[in-house]
C-alpha cells in the first residue's frame, strides 16, 4: 500500500536531514578535526548513530591522500563491498576496518592523531574542488549560487573562445578571449587544464589565480567539463572531484530546451555530449543531485575545508 502523502513528505525530510548529518561528519574528517577511526568506532558501537549510516567507502574517501582507486583497492583487501555502511559490517569486517583505520590515524596536517576520545589538531589544508557534470545540469547556477552566498570560496574564472551570451560579463562569467590569445596562453603554460567543449569552443582554467588562492589558504571551486576534471585529477590528485547529476534525464532535457540559449542544432549536440558525460560519473569522488540549487551548493561547500555558512540574504 502507498504511504499517505504526509508520511512521504516526512520521510523525505528525514532523509535530507540524515544526508546533511552524514555530510557534516564527513566534513569533520576531511578537515582533520576528527579521525576516521573515531567515526568508525562510534558507528560500530551505536547502530542508530549518524556514523553508522555512513558508507565505509565515503568515510575512507574523506581521509586526506586517499583517492577512489586506492580506496577501492583497500575495500577489496578488507573484503568490504562498495555499498556497505559502517553499521552493517560483520564482525571480521569490523575488526579489519578498525585495525586499518588505526594505521591511517595521521591527520591531514601529517601529525599522528592522538587516538579515540582526543580531538585531532585542526588541519591547515585547503581544498580544490572540481564541479563537473553533463551540460545543462545546472553547474553554472550552483556555482553562481556559491559565489553569491559563500564569499569565502574562490570561484575560478575560465577563459573561453566562445562569444559572450547576453548578460555575461567579461572577467566575471568568463575571460572572453580570441583564438590567438588562447593559443598564446596555452603555449605559455598558463592553463591548469583546458579543453575543446562540445566540439566547438575552447575553455581553460588560468593557473595563476587558482594557485594564488590556494597559497593564501582559500578553498577554490572550478566549474569545468569532464575532460578538464580528468586533467586536474592527473596534475593535482588531491583535488576533490564532484559530479553534479540531474534528478532525471527528462529533467536534463527540459532544462536544456527551457533555457533557450542554444539553437536546436546546438541543443542536439549538447544532449549527445551529455549522454557520454553521464557515463563518467563513476570516476568522480562524490555525486550530488541537483534537485534544489541551495541544497546542491551546500553539499559542494561541505566538501571544502571551511566552516562556511551561507551569507545572510
Ligand atoms: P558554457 O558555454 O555553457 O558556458 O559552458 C560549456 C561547458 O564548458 C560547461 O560544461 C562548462 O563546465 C565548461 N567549462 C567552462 N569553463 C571551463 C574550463 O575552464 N575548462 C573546461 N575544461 N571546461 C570549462
Amino acid at each position: 500500500m502507498k504511504p499517505p502523502e504526509v508520511d512521504r513528505v516526512a520521510a523525505s525530510k528525514a532523509a535530507v536531514a540524515a544526508r546533511r548529518a552524514r555530510a557534516a561528519v564527513k566534513n569533520e574528517v576531511i578537515a582533520g578535526r576528527r579521525a576516521a577511526v573515531d567515526v568508525a568506532t562510534v558507528g560500530l558501537a551505536e547502530a542508530d548513530s549518524v556514523e553508522a549510516g555512513l558508507r565505509v567507502r565515503d568515510l575512507l574517501l574523506c581521509i586526506p591522500g586517499l583517492g577512489p582507486v586506492r580506496v577501492d583497492r583497500m575495500l577489496d583487501r578488507l573484503d568490504i563491498s562498495r555499498s556497505k555502511r559502517v553499521g552493517g559490517l560483520g564482525r571480521h569486517q569490523r575488526e579489519r576496518l578498525v585495525e586499518y583505520l588505526g594505521t591511517r590515524a595521521p591527520t591531514a596536517s601529517g601529525a599522528q592523531h592522538p587516538g579515540p576520545g582526543h580531538p585531532a589538531p585542526a588541519a591547515a589544508q585547503t581544498r580544490l574542488v572540481v564541479l563537473a557534470g553533463p551540460t545543462a545540469v545546472g553547474k553554472g547556477t550552483v556555482s553562481t549560487y556559491i559565489r553569491e552566498n559563500y564569499p569565502e570560496v574562490k570561484l575560478s574564472v575560465s577563459a573561453t573562445t566562445r562569444a559572450p551570451r547576453p548578460g555575461e560579463i567579461d572577467g566575471v562569467s568568463y575571460f572572453f578571449v580570441t583564438d590567438e590569445e588562447f593559443d598564446r596562453m596555452t603555449e605559455a603554460g598558463e592553463f591548469l587544464e583546458w579543453a575543446v567543449v562540445h566540439n566547438q569552443s575552447r575553455y581553460g582554467t588560468p593557473r595563476g589565480p587558482v594557485q594564488e588562492a590556494l597559497d593564501t589558504g582559500r578553498s577554490v571551486l572550478l566549474e569545468i567539463d569532464i575532460q578538464g576534471a580528468r586533467q586536474v585529477r592527473a596534475s593535482m590528485p588531491e583535488a576533490v572531484l564532484v559530479f553534479l547529476l540531474p534528478p532525471t534525464w527528462e529533467e536534463l532535457v527540459r532544462r536544456l530546451i527551457g533555457r533557450g540559449t542554444e539553437s536546436s542544432e546546438e541543443q542536439a549536440r549538447r544532449l549527445s555530449t551529455a549522454k557520454v558525460e553521464l557515463k563518467a560519473q563513476n570516476e568522480f569522488d562524490h555525486r550530488v543531485v541537483n534537485n534544489r540549487v541551495e541544497d546542491a551548493a551546500r553539499e559542494v561547500v561541505d566538501l571544502m575545508n571551511i566552516s562556511a555558512r551561507p551569507a545572510p540574504a
